[in-house]
Formats: structure tokens, C-alpha cells, sequence
């Protein structure tokens, strides 16, 4: 079956990444209908009212305000240090943690509230079966307005 694993393409990292066939990869998110809360990942069971039965899946936002970050200068054996790990509150609802790239793992040049964008690539590393996965991080927005 590993013959067949490059020509189905990339699997995602997380279940919550979704990749249809011919569209654009993009994040889904769990909202309860009763409150609003979303949440990653499926659930039967609101975990901010208790509503049962009333979570729908969305598709999130690409767009989102830096909530929190943190400079990792140390990790896993081949893992490049340093990153900087991101929470990221998406525009209309969800939170993700994730990297942010394309900026400088540096305090003064990341400010809390930046506009972020989600981007998705096919991870550097393939598993032991030779599928690739496709990730997910957040880069500084480029709205241009
Ligand atoms: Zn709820």
C-alpha cells in the first residue's frame, strides 16, 4: 500500500485540517449552536454550556490576531530551534496553536494582537511509510490594505 501513499497525496497533521479533493486545505472547527463556542476537533458535547447534539462543523478562518507566543530555543532532536509557538485567535471565532513563521524569533519585532494568516505546506519530514503530511502555521497577515 505504501506505493500508493505519494499518490493519494499529503495526510493531514491533525483531523481537524481538512483537505478536500480539488479545493483549498483549510482548518474546521466544532460551533455549538446553543452558545457559540467553538472548539478543534469533533465533539458531541458543548464544553462551555453542556448542549448535547447541537455542535456543526465550520470551516475557520484563515485570519487571526496573535494572542499569545512563546521563543522555543530548545526540543526534540532535529527539530530547528528556535520557533516561536503561537496561539492565534481566528477572525469570527476558533483558536489555534501552531508556529508562526516568516518573522524573526525575536520579542521586539512580534507584537501581541499582530494580524496573522494561516498557511499550509507539506511537512520537510515524511513518516517511516513515505506519506507526507500537509501542516499548518500562521505568518504575518498581508492584507495589503
Ligand atoms: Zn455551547
Amino acid at each position: 500500500m505504501s506505493d500508493d501513499a505519494a499518490a493519494a497525496g499529503p495526510l493531514p497533521i491533525v483531523p481537524y485540517l481538512k483537505l478536500p479533493e480539488g479545493g483549498d486545505p483549510y482548518l474546521e472547527g466544532h460551533r455549538c449552536a446553543a452558545c457559540g463556542a467553538y472548539f478543534l476537533g469533533q465533539r458531541d458535547v458543548c464544553g462551555a454550556c453542556g448542549a448535547r447534539g447541537r455542535m456543526e462543523a465550520v470551516e475557520l478562518s484563515r485570519n487571526g490576531e496573535l494572542h499569545a507566543y512563546s521563543i522555543t530555543h530548545r526540543s526534540f532532536p532535529g527539530i530547528e530551534v528556535p520557533f516561536v509557538s503561537a496561539i492565534v485567535d481566528l477572525d469570527g471565532g476558533g483558536t489555534i496553536k501552531t508556529n508562526l513563521i516568516g518573522i524573526d524569533p525575536d520579542p521586539e519585532k512580534i507584537s501581541m494582537g499582530m494580524k496573522v494568516e494561516v498557511v499550509f505546506q507539506i511537512a520537510p519530514r515524511k513518516d517511516r511509510e513515505g506519506n507526507e503530511y500537509m501542516t499548518f502555521a500562521v505568518q504575518p497577515a498581508n492584507r495589503g490594505d
